[in-house]
C-alpha cells in the first residue's frame, strides 16, 4: 500500500490534500483521553459496496476477544459491524458475539466465515454450527476463509452454494477473506459479478499493488474490509513514547476505497483508541509515528508483500506460516498460532521448514524467515 520506507514527503503526496499544509493536532494522544472524559466519537458511516449496508468505518474484530464487556462498549460507541469466524477459539467466539446481541440482533450486523470444504453437505453442515452458536437465523455477510489461489475465488462449487444459502434467507451477502496472494484475489473476484465483500490484510507495510487490487475490487462493487490494520499491534513502548496504532489505523481509513476496519481489539482501552479515529483527519506527527513504527517491524515480521511467493524450492507457502510471528510477537497469543497450525497441513509444512538446513528464499524486507519458521515450530512442538 505504501512505500517500503515512508519518506515523509512521498508519503504526505500520497495522503489527504486536506492534509497538506495544515498541521492537524495528532490526535494520538486525544484518544485515550476522549475515553476517559467519556465523550462520545461521532461514527462515520461508509457503503460496504454493493451491498448498500451502511457500516462504521471502524468496526470490530472480534478474534481474540474473550471479554462480553468489549463488545457491549463497541455497540455502546455506535460500532454496528462485528467480524468473527467459526474457527475463531474453537466455536467461543461465535458464542460470546451470538450471546452478547441476541437481544440486539436487527441493530448489528455479523460477519463470519467458514473454510471452504470439498462438498456442499460440509459447508452447510459448518455453516449450521456457526448460526447455532450466533443465536441467529441469518448471518448479514458470510465469507470462504482464508482462501489462497484466484481459482478458489471463482469456484463454481461454492458460488452455488452461497446462491442457495442466499436463496433460503440464511445469508444476506457473501464473499470471501484472505491473507496471501491477495492482489491476485482481488483482481480475480472484480471479473466476478459475483462476490459482494472481500475480508483483506491491509496496512500500511502494504504494497502500492495490493492498493491498486484494492481499488479495481472496489470499482467492480465488492466492499472491502481491512483487516491486521495496525500490522500486529506490536507494543508500542518498546519504540518509545510512541503508540503509533492510531496512526496506523488513521492510514488505512485515508483510502476511500476501504469500506470498513476491522482492527483486533481484546480490551476496552483498544477498542476506545481505535474508535476514536473516525472522522479525524492525518497529521505530520502521525507519519514520524509511522515511520517510526516501520523501523521497528522491519526485519521482524512478514509484510506479506509477495516479494517472495513461490521461492521456497520445496513448494512451502512459507510467508502464510509466518503470519503465525505475528500472533506470537505482536498479538502474544500462542493460542492462536496453535490454532493456525490446528488447520489443513501447516503443521507439516513448517516442520519441513523447521527440518530445512537453510533457507535459500531472501526476503527483501531482512527477516530471518528460517530462524522465524524455526521459532514457532518449537512453540508448536
Ligand atoms: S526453510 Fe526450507 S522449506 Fe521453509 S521456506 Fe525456506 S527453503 Fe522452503
Ligand atoms: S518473507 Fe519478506 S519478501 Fe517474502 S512476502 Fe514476507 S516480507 Fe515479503
Amino acid at each position: 500500500m505504501f512505500p517500503t520506507k515512508i519518506g515523509r514527503r512521498r508519503f504526505i503526496k500520497t495522503t489527504s490534500s486536506a492534509f497538506l499544509g495544515v498541521a492537524v493536532a495528532p490526535i494520538w494522544s486525544a484518544g485515550p483521553a476522549r475515553a476517559k472524559t467519556e465523550q462520545m466519537p461521532t461514527p462515520e458511516y461508509r457503503i460496504l459496496g454493493r451491498t448498500g449496508l451502511k457500516v462504521t468505518a471502524v468496526a470490530m474484530g472480534v478474534m481474540n476477544c474473550s471479554d462480553p464487556a468489549v463488545l457491549l462498549r463497541a455497540y455502546d460507541l455506535g460500532v454496528n459491524f462485528y467480524d468473527t469466524a467459526n474457527v475463531y477459539m474453537a466455536g467461543k467466539n461465535e458464542e460470546m458475539v451470538g450471546k452478547v446481541f441476541r437481544e440486539k440482533r436487527d441493530k448489528v450486523l455479523i460477519q463470519t466465515k467458514i473454510r471452504l470444504k470439498p462438498t456442499e453437505q460440509e459447508n452447510r453442515a459448518t455453516f449450521e454450527t456457526s448460526l447455532r452458536r450466533l443465536q441467529t437465523d441469518y448471518v448479514d455477510v458470510l465469507l470462504w476463509h482464508a482462501l489462497q489461489a484466484p481459482e478458489e475465488v471463482s469456484n463454481p462449487e461454492a458460488f452455488e452454494c452461497m446462491q442457495k444459502l442466499k436463496k433460503e434467507g440464511k445469508v444476506r451477502f457473501h464473499g470471501f477473506s484472505s491473507h496471501s496472494n491477495m492482489a491476485s484475489l482481488l483482481r480475480e473476484g472484480a471479473k466476478l459479478n459475483f462476490h459482494d465483500v472481500a475480508l483483506v490484510s491491509y496496512n500500511f507495510t502494504h504494497t502500492n499493488e495490493l492498493k491498486e487490487a484494492v481499488a479495481i475490487a472496489a470499482k467492480s462493487g465488492i466492499g472491502i474490509v481491512a483487516m491486521k490494520t495496525q500490522a500486529g499491534g506490536y507494543k508500542t513502548e518498546k519504540i518509545g513514547s510512541l503508540s503509533p496504532h492510531q496512526a496506523a489505523l488513521r492510514i488505512v481509513l485515508t483510502d476511500h476505497n476501504i469500506s470498513t476496519t476491522v482492527p483486533g481489539v481484546t480490551t476496552i482501552e483498544q477498542l476506545d483508541e481505535c474508535v476514536a479515529v473516525m472522522g479525524t483527519e492525518l497529521s505530520r506527527n502521525d507519519c514520524g509515528t509511522l515511520e517510526q513504527y516501520q523501523s521497528f517491524l522491519q526485519g521482524r515480521i512478514c509484510t506479506m508483500c509477495g516479494g517472495c511467493i513461490g521461492e521456497c524450492p520445496h513448494g512451502v507457502a512459507h510467508s502464510d506460516l509466518l503470519r503465525a510471528v505475528m500472533y506470537r510477537d505482536g498479538y502474544q497469543n500462542d493460542r492462536l498460532v496453535q490454532e493456525m497450525f490446528g488447520e489443513g497441513d501447516r503443521i507439516q509444512k513448517i516442520k519441513q521448514c523447521a527440518e530445512c538446513s537453510a533457507c535459500s528464499v531472501r526476503c527483501r524486507r531482512g527477516l530471518d524467515i528460517h530462524a522465524q519458521l524455526k521459532s514457532v515450530y518449537a512453540i508448536l512442538s
